[in-house]
């Protein structure tokens, strides 16, 4: 198999330094933060095409105004074969390089699985590895069965839990998952939209134009009570979500 880089271990590795950053107490600027797609369902960049490397350091420095993008990376392969390049901001301590790089090639217990990937979307095929996609996602509503985590099913409570965890606000609840979406969005290869979700029969239930219903589609239920199991996802093409209805979402705030 033809190994090359890819542009989504790039963008992988700006997502990660972003969050660095982002809870770090050093004055520099979150990478992509204040750089909003918008409107948020925007046409795919042709800078998230996967061209040469000098390519898209320089289009990452436009894109969000740190200079010298390019003179930290790492490169490695990962623990299923996929030669990955990853960029991170210029003075990022070598240590964190270190640490995020063997998360990613394998060192530790593989964090990054990039054989099981998006083939096939609501939208259709998804072309070759590592050009962007589009994704549909839904939140699923009571009742629906989900599975747990040893066999049985139960029907879902993600909108009686939440209401009930941030005070009966479910616009509240909701925009963190969508605010989620939006950073993801911001730093990867992937645009997403909600859409409605019709209670189909969960998972394996992939979305499409005529039956409203997420490509990832997100419920709740108990799984083992508070802590231990937070939540489980599906691989793709499946991408359901199923969160322990059990765990304190919340702030102690409830919000
Ligand atoms: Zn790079």
């Amino acid at each position: 198999m033809e190994k090359r880089y890819r542009v989504l271990g790039s963008l992988a590795g700006l997502l990660l330094t972003g969050l660095t950053f982002a809870d770090s107490p050093s004055p520099r600027t979150p990478l992509l933060v204040n750089k909003p797609i918008t409107p948020a369902w925007a046409p795919l960049w042709d800078w998230e095409q996967p061209y040469s490397f000098d390519f898209q350091h320089r289009a990452i420095e436009s894109l969000t105004g740190v200079r010298g993008v390019g003179s930290c990376c790492a490169e490695g392969v990962t623990h299923d074969g996929y030669a990955l390049h990853l960029c991170f901001a210029p003075g990022t301590p070598p240590e964190y390089v270190e640490y995020i790089s063997r998360l990613i090639f394998g060192d530790f217990l593989p964090a990054y699985n990039a054989g099981t990937r998006w083939s096939s979307t609501s939208y259709g095929s998804t072309g070759s590895r590592g050009n962007p996609i589009r994704l549909r996602w839904s939140f699923v509503p009571d009742g629906v069965q989900l599975p747990g985590l040893s066999g049985g099913s139960a029907p879902s409570n993600l909108f009686s839990s939440m209401n009930s965890k941030f005070g009966g606000n479910t616009t509240l609840w909701q925009n963190q998952f969508r605010n989620s979406f939006a950073r993801w969005q911001q730093v990867a290869g992937v645009r997403y939209e909600e859409v409605s979700d019709d209670g189909a029969a969960f998972p394996n239930s992939g979305g499409s134009a005529t039956a409203p219903r997420g490509d990832v589609r997100i419920g709740a239920r108990n799984l083992d009570g508070a802590n231990g199991v937070l939540a489980f996802n599906y691989f793709p093409n499946t991408g359901d979500m199923v969160l322990d209805s059990s765990e304190s979402w919340q702030s102690s705030g409830g919000t």
